[in-house]
């Protein structure tokens, strides 16, 4: 299949899970991930209509961001994000995805008030990833949107979850419903600088059964591009 097939196939898929849900198409934001895969490429699935692109590499991030620069396309930062870069990204990106630490919420702050910017961000929660290094806890996580209440310049929007990847994505279907009853337990507390508007959780190989459960942003790269040569 062709980059134009494929995305049309993927953006298929998105609309029927989005309609057993009670959904449409529009609801959902697509994210086309891009790491690994060259601005070509990228261009096929732009011009395919999608305009939402994630990357978690800051360098590759910058990159691409030069050479697309002219293009109307809006930059999702989803991967691990060391504090230390957040200067590169503040000013290009729509949304950080991957925030899972005050220190880290505090760099994207202090860094959106010298923009003069609110910098808009999700949770990245850790659920059934016992192995994982990256995300809060579930337990957490409260604690933690308390803690960013002393914060100007970020917007809290939602959560995001990369769920353990299992042959059945069936098997893992737990984990959404657990990030959307998250979700709106967290939509009926009302912390200063939270707005849940977002729940970021899906990817090529379990996007329909995350869309099922709730998802309004889901991050396909493998679907768009196909297995990634790293
Ligand atoms: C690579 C990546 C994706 C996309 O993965 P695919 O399986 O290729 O769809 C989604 N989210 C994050 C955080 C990633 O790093």
């Amino acid at each position: 299949m062709t980059i134009k097939e494929k995305t049309e196939d993927v953006l298929l898929r998105v609309s029927n899970a989005a309609e057993k849900s009670g959904r449409s198409l529009n609801d959902i934001t697509v994210v086309a991930v891009t790491k690994t895969v060259g601005v070509d490429k990228i261009n096929e699935v732009v011009s395919s209509g999608i305009i939402n692109l994630g990357e978690n590499r800051v360098q590759e991030f910058n990159n691409k961001y030069n050479q697309l620069i002219n293009n109307d396309v809006k930059w999702h930062m989803i991967g691990h994000l060391q504090t230390n870069k957040v200067k590169y990204i503040i000013d290009k990106v729509e949304l950080i995805h991957s925030v899972e630490s005050i220190k880290l919420a505090k760099e994207i702050d202090k860094k959106a008030e010298k923009n003069n910017i609110i910098a808009k961000i999700l949770i990245e929660l850790n659920i059934g990833q016992e192995y994982s290094k990256f995300g809060v806890s579930e337990d957490d996580i409260i604690d933690l949107l308390k803690e960013l209440e002393q914060f100007n310049n970020i917007k809290i929007c939602g959560l995001m979850t990369v769920a353990p990847y299992c042959n059945n994505p069936e098997d893992i279907r737990w984990v959404f419903k657990k990030m959307k009853e998250k979700y709106d337990n967290i939509s009926t507390l009302h912390f200063k600088n939270v707005e849940m508007k977002y729940l970021s959780m899906g990817m090529t190989n379990d996007f329909e059964i995350a869309i099922e459960e709730g998802a309004n942003i889901v991050r396909i790269g493998t679907g768009f591009f196909g297995e990634r040569n790293y």
